[in-house]
């Protein structure tokens, strides 16, 4: 069996006890949280979420591209979230490169230059990713100000949350 069959095989013991058809689509909790795709982050259980309670968005590195953006959009305007959450997590895989490095690996390995992505956003200093992410986010004119959006990372050996504070934001660019 492939990967998805396995995955197939579990989904048909979920389904045999499901019992949240009933959940409505807006999201109970009004929250709308922003995450790296990392595998070990169980977002929901994290921040203490049942289905039906937040919106979860998720790339690498939770960055606050175009997409992420219409989806917190959407998320508010249509779907009613109040706050939005960044998180960000220690030891992430996006540390560990530089997208010009991953460029020319990817043109090496498959012969030819690609359009887009136009970036892969790694990035050097966690803290500062965050910030630039709320920043990013704060800064969008269909984003209402009133809106909290608070960023954090998440400590993968200790499970713990710590929030990365607005105040020291520094050198911003774009
Ligand atoms: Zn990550």
């Amino acid at each position: 069996m492939s990967i998805i069959d396995d995955a197939l095989h579990a989904n048909q013991t979920y389904a045999a006890q499901f019992n949240a058809g009933g959940l409505a689509m807006p999201p109970a909790n009004k929250l709308a949280v922003l995450a790296c795709m990392d595998a070990r982050m169980d977002v929901a259980r994290i921040l203490g979420l049942k289905p039906g309670d937040a919106h979860v968005i998720r790339n690498a590195g939770g960055i606050a591209t175009e997409d992420d953006v219409r989806s917190l959009i959407i998320s508010h305007y249509l779907l009613g979230t109040q706050e939005f959450m960044v998180l960000n997590h220690t030891d992430c895989g996006m540390l560990t490169f530089k997208d010009h490095d991953l460029v020319e690996r990817l043109k090496r390995e498959t012969g030819t230059p690609a359009v887009v992505p136009a970036a892969f956003y790694a990035f050097t200093n966690l803290d500062q990713n965050v910030r630039e992410q709320v920043m990013k986010l704060r800064a969008h004119p269909w984003v209402p100000k009133q809106i909290p959006i608070r960023g954090f990372v998440y400590d993968v050996k200790t499970g713990k949350l710590r929030e990365v504070s607005a105040e020291h934001a520094k050198g911003y660019a774009g």
